[in-house]
């Protein structure tokens, strides 16, 4: 073996024995880290070394000075946010594709993991009930997804009143109106601030957080020009659906985009006994997802579906001469992503799908959604305890008899080790959430969770 060969080895060595010790202790850990910030950044130190240190030493101090920082995110009984844990399979890929260390541009160049993300995205499309025809891409997340969505939107809905964009930019551009429910993810207002397009009109919601047809109905008819639309799939709170069959009809009547913020959601398109409430949404014309939540690969993996590929392609793709020879009409990864030079995240996807095959990503989402039911109905007998959505996916948002005694049991729930559950603003109320968005959180872990609201709840 050559000298790289021994020193790869032995880093690697260190790196797998720190991995699996953490995975595997994470169903007994405290949820919490055991160190602040603070306490963390002094145990590192500031000082650069002015000389080399052997690499499996400074993974090893990595792990071991790092260890008390940590958060158990993977771990079933986190139950923050909307997050997601690890496959092995799309673990095991995530560090094939670092050690591969692939520049995933371009088909010709880097043909296996050009395939596995081609063949990934047909298998989502498939899964999805997605139109076949549609680009698929691999940005960082759901924000990213919603930014591929939207940008080739704003291509599209420019182009269509004689605008190109790519070659005179906004500034003089017809305006572009754009509409989202008043319950949207903060990240669709990111998006569109990184494209210059104005925060949206906001269309009202009903009690769960779906945009009311009526209310869509009115801002469609009070305006005209150039119309992007962003619907969502899975409310952060409610974990609630927009009725996208008829917001899309309406939309397309008015020569509108429509764009899905799907990131944790879209997943339920999944399962035969959920996907009933996303009726009509693959006539949508753009979709975005996380694959770092719901279908729980390792951050960071977002899945932008894009019904347009011309739009798409013109918006993202590049020409560049030194690459010319290597690219091809097929479309090449870099013309469905933000980026140019980025890792293959599509590749734990791919592992993930293959693990589980079609019946086990079925199994993983009605899962999670089983969960969460439980969950919620476990929480209605805490006395004083209110749940405040009907629980139709993973989400379950629930609050005490006043916003001072919701606080109190936050705080004290925040302090618990045994799980991660942590409160938010929901329809004038303080509140708290629970996102049930781990593939290993079982009923014992459901458990432990309702126990732990038990006890900050007790007088
Ligand atoms: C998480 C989330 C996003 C943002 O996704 P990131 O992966 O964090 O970029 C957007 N929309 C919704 C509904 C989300 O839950």
């Amino acid at each position: 073996m050559s000298v790289e060969g021994d020193i790869y080895s032995e880093t690697l060595a260190v790196a797998a024995k720190h991995a699996q010790l953490w995975l595997n202790t994470i169903s007994e850990r405290s949820i919490n880290p055991s160190k602040n910030i603070d306490e963390i950044l002094h145990s590192f130190g500031d000082v650069l070394p002015k000389g080399m240190t052997n690499p499996a030493d400074v993974v090893e101090r990595i792990a071991h000075l790092g260890e008390p920082g940590l958060m158990s995110m993977p771990s079933g009984r986190f139950f923050g946010w909307v997050i997601g844990g690890t496959l092995p399979a799309a673990l095991g890929a995530d560090w094939l594709v670092s050690a591969w260390d692939q520049n995933n541009a371009a088909r010709g160049v880097t043909p296996t993991t050009a395939a596995l993300e081609e063949i990934a995205g047909q298998w989502l499309k498939d899964l999805l009930g997605l139109p076949t025809s549609a680009d698929v891409g691999f940005p960082t997340g759901g924000t990213m997804a919603n930014f591929t969505g939207l940008i080739s939107a704003r291509y599209k809905v420019l182009s269509d009143v004689g605008w190109d964009i790519n070659a005179k930019g906004l500034i003089g551009a017809p305006t572009v109106r754009v509409l989202a429910g008043e319950e949207r993810h903060i990240t669709v207002d990111l998006a569109l601030r990184y494209l210059g397009l104005p925060i949206p009109t906001a269309i009202a919601a009903d009690s769960e957080g779906r945009i009311m047809i009526d209310a869509l109905k009115q801002t469609l008819e009070s305006g005209s020009g150039p119309t992007i639309l962003c619907l969502q799939a899975g409310n952060i709170h409610s974990g609630a659906f927009d009725p996208f069959e008829e917001a899309i009809e309406l939309a397309h009547q008015h020569g509108a985009w429509v764009h899905v913020d799907g990131a944790f959601g879209l997943w339920a398109l999944v399962s035969p006994k959920l996907r009933q409430q996303l009726k009509g949404i693959e006539k949508a014309d753009s979709w975005g997802t996380d694959a770092h939540k719901t279908l729980n690969v390792p951050y960071d993996c977002g899945v932008s579906i894009v019904a347009h590929p011309d739009a798409l392609r013109n918006s993202f793709g590049t020409h560049a001469g030194y690459l010319e020879s290597f690219m091809s009409d097929a479309g090449d990864p870099t013309d469905k992503v933000p980026e140019l030079s980025r890792r293959a995240r599509g590749v734990p996807v791919y592992a993930a799908l293959a693990s589980l095959g079609r019946d086990g990503v079925t199994a993983l989402v009605e899962k999670l959604v089983t969960n969460a039911q439980l969950v919620g109905e476990e929480l209605k007998k805490i006395p004083g305890c209110f749940v405040m959505n009907d629980v139709v996916f993973t989400q379950v948002t629930f609050c005490f008899e006043d916003d001072e005694r919701t606080k109190a049991i936050e705080e004290r729930l925040i302090q618990d080790p045994t799980v991660w559950i942590s409160g938010s603003h929901w329809q004038g109320k303080n509140v708290l959430r629970i996102s049930v968005s781990n593939w290993t959180t079982d009923g014992a872990d459901v458990a432990v969770a309702v126990e732990a609201v038990r006890r900050a709840a007790q007088p």
